[in-house]
């Protein structure tokens, strides 16, 4: 049965008016593509957000991470650990490199890259010489990773991070910014993301000459001559200068935008909390999360409801609603890289997709839309109570 109301989307973008000013300068001015002063302005900007030295703005996250990997020289015959429990784009540059993805799980208390695992897959590599030339943490769904530890360990091997926080833009650990903690940071303005460009993405840094080669690279690797010479492998990876103007206006509302993702999880905690076998994703003590979409876990047996019946469910009502990303050690592509897991017999990620469900958790969703969502679960668990 499908309801009279309009679909509900799981993070639809949301404008804020201003863009169009900052697009139709880019038109008066002719500055369209590629580059111009509005892509300085935003890299500056952002930069400045963040508490960062430098900001590279390219045409996508993933293009960001693949510069990242090529600034650090990832290359054939190398291995990049990465989290498990994350989007696919997390990890693809890994491949376009030439090298392995080596998969390190989750642990409960951020959904995020677990210490322990990557503690002894660090020992492990250390063990075989062969250790990482990078490691790739994501943090999910807007929650920081536990980034003291993640770096304690990267430094004393003396292994570069690259911090995937598409996910996670205007979300702080212990008051400072989520993704200025690794060697390089990746910030995505993907439709669905918190803010958009239509499509971009961000490369931050506080090595300013690593930044500027990564521009470098980002522009078909042009060396300084007139006559278009190049001597090493390069990119189109640039942002453009209409689509770094939508970027400046939205960067002007990104607090908004997280407080608003913020009360839309306080309201789903309020209503849904209470029912047996779920329980919100965690917001780890001394960070802040942007809540990027809200997530909740359903157990199953305590609930007498599957997440299957409850995705079901939603679809019929025109929700849109999703499982937890599927782990990166499950996907086909990957298959036959290793993985480590949380503890023995504790594999945390592969729990996490069996149990988890993303909500609706756009910005501008309004509190009637928001009460069509929680009133569908709320009805699909207790059906399913009675009739046991
Ligand atoms: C969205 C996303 C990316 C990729 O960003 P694009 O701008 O879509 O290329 C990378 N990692 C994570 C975790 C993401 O959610």
């Amino acid at each position: 049965m499908t309801g009279p109301n309009k679909k509900i989307y799981l993070s639809p973008p949301h404008m804020s008016g201003n863009e169009m000013s900052y697009i139709q300068d880019a038109f008066d001015t002719n500055w369209i593509a590629p580059l111009g002063p509005h892509v300085d302005a935003f890299e500056k900007e952002l930069a400045a957000h963040v508490g960062v030295k430098d900001a590279a703005a390219v045409s996508s996250g993933t293009a960001a991470i693949h510069l990242a990997l090529q600034l650090i020289g990832v290359k054939e015959g190398d291995t990049v650990f990465c989290s498990s429990l994350t989007f696919v784009a997390s990890a693809n540059p890994i491949l376009y490199c030439g090298a392995s993805p080596i998969f390190i799980d989750s642990e409960p208390e951020t959904w995020n890259m677990s210490p322990q695992a990557l503690e002894y897959a660090l020992h492990e590599a250390g063990r075989e010489g062969h250790l990482p030339k990078a490691v790739i943490v994501v943090n999910l769904y807007g929650q920081s990773a536990k980034m003291d530890d993640i770096t304690q360990l990267c430094d004393a091997y003396g292994i570069p991070v690259i911090e995937d926080a598409a996910e996670s833009l205007g979300s702080s650990y212990k008051g400072k910014a989520s993704g200025s903690f690794g060697k390089y940071g990746v910030y995505s303005f993907n439709g669905n993301k918190i803010i958009s460009t239509s499509g971009g993405g961000m490369l931050i840094s506080d090595d300013v000459e690593q930044l500027q080669r990564a521009r470098f690279f980002a522009t078909q690797a042009r060396d300084q001559a007139a006559h278009y010479q190049h001597s090493q492998l390069g990119f189109n990876y640039r942002m453009s200068n209409v689509l770094a103007g939508i970027g400046r206006a939205q960067l002007a509302v990104l607090e908004d935008r997280v407080s608003a993702r913020r009360q839309v999880f306080d309201r789903y905690q309020e209503a849904l909390a209470y029912l047996p076998g779920v329980r919100l994703m965690p917001e780890l003590a001394g960070t802040r999360s942007n809540r990027w979409l809200t997530v909740l876990t359903l157990e199953e047996q305590e609930s007498g409801t599957s997440v299957r019946e409850v995705l079901a469910a939603l679809g019929e009502q025109d929700i849109e609603a999703r499982p937890v990303w599927k782990p990166l050690h499950l996907q086909p592509i990957f298959k036959g890289a290793s993985f480590y897991a949380h503890r023995d017999r504790d594999n945390v990620s592969e729990r996490l997709f069996h149990t988890g469900i993303c909500l609706p958790s756009g910005s501008q969703m309004t509190e009637d839309d928001q009460h069509r969502v929680i009133a569908c679960i709320q009805k699909t668990m207790k059906q399913t109570i009675h009739s046991n």
